[in-house]
């Protein structure tokens, strides 16, 4: 228990909730199937950093999760890893059902960077990717929408367009990532989160992730959350 005090510590993790799982030191703890050990492998991923260590756990036992830790601290795939795992734990359904995992991030640049993230450990597990943002053909995505996938990431006006289009629907949803909150409430997407979240159901996982808490995000994180963890990195918060 001292080395696990003395691990935590030397991570400059702070975690707080009930029953909190404990961290992880290697990829190996985290009981990936070998397609997925093969992608990290590929991406040259020695070792989780600190908020993977402590964030890989706690979504993988199927926790909500409060991630507040500074950019390029490796949040994306402490997302993405576990939403692999749970949209193969999936029974087989039928493809126009629409997105197991719904991830929305402030801009366009944002969600092409988490969509080309996304797509190095999902493609090896044949999970199909969608990016759906602004400043793209809104046909061109509605069709890309229709042809099926198992993941979307998206900023929220652009996602809300499709799914008035009937481009996509959230019924199958059942795993949903808010990525710098922060910053898509410093946009105004207040209101389209709070829709998204309103067409998904109650019982999905719930992951925010933000590199400071505002108090209107942590009011928001209240609401849509269940029992969260929250992880917090460094010098943040
Ligand atoms: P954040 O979302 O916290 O800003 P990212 O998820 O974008 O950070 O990660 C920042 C960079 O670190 C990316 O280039 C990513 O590929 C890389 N990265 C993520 N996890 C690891 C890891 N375990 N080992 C090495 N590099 C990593
Ligand atoms: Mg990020």
């Amino acid at each position: 228990e001292q080395d696990v005090a003395e691990y935590m510590k030397s991570l400059a993790i702070r975690v707080s909730g009930f029953d909190v799982p404990r961290a992880i030191r290697s990829f190996e703890d985290c009981g990936f199937s070998a397609d997925l050990m093969k992608a990290i492998a590929k991406q040259a991923y020695e070792k989780p950093t600190p908020i993977q260590c402590q964030a890989l756990p706690i979504v993988l036992s199927g926790r909500d999760i409060i991630g507040i830790a500074k950019t390029g601290s490796g949040k994306t795939a402490s997302f993405v890893l576990p939403m692999i795992v749970h949209i193969m734990d999936q029974p087989e359904l039928a493809k126009e059902e629409g997105p197991i995992g719904v991830i929305c991030a402030p801009t366009r640049e944002l969600a092409h960077q988490i969509y080309l993230e996304a797509k190095k450990f999902a493609k090896s597990c044949g999970i199909r990717v969608s990016a759906v943002y602004g400043g793209m053909s809104k046909l061109d995505q509605f069709k890309e929408l229709k042809a099926g996938c198992e993941i979307v990431v998206a900023t929220p006006g652009r996602l809300i367009d499709m799914i008035k289009m009937k481009a996509v629907t959230m019924l199958r949803a059942t795993y949903l990532v808010l990525d710098e909150a922060d910053r898509m409430f410093d946009l105004g997407f207040e209101p389209q989160i709070r829709s998204i979240v309103g067409q998904i159901r109650p019982d999905r996982q719930t992951l925010l992730f933000s590199a400071t808490m505002p108090r209107k995000v942590e009011k928001l994180a209240r609401e849509i959350l269940s029992d969260p963890v929250r992880v917090t990195v460094g010098e943040v918060g």
